[in-house]
């Protein structure tokens, strides 16, 4: 019986990674039906379908479709401050006699 000699019955080798999915964590994404999505999470907390594999495409210039920089978040937010700080001074304007 070779040198299986515990009497018991050889455990398969895919059981390992079987039971560490089953105690993992559960993928928290957010599903198209509006649920959590449940499925073993890798240990950046996301499963295998929602970012476990990767983080995602390059950000920056390093991207593929960088196109000079306008559509960044950086870029968005200062356009925000200036849009607000033309706000307020616009708000101004109209208080003065
Ligand atoms: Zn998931």
């Amino acid at each position: 019986m070779g040198d299986n000699s515990s009497g018991q019955p050889r455990r398969p080798f895919w059981l390992r990674g079987l039971e560490a999915a089953r105690v993992a964590d559960r993928c928290g994404a957010r599903t198209r039906r509006g649920t959590a999505c449940q499925s073993p999470a890798m240990p950046n907390g996301r499963c295998r379908i929602h970012g476990g594999r990767s983080p995602g495409a390059p950000r920056g210039e390093r991207n593929g479709r960088w196109r000079g920089g306008f559509h960044t978040p950086e870029a968005g937010a200062d356009r925000r401050r200036l849009r607000e700080l033309i706000r307020q001074m616009r708000e101004t304007m109209d208080e003065l006699p």
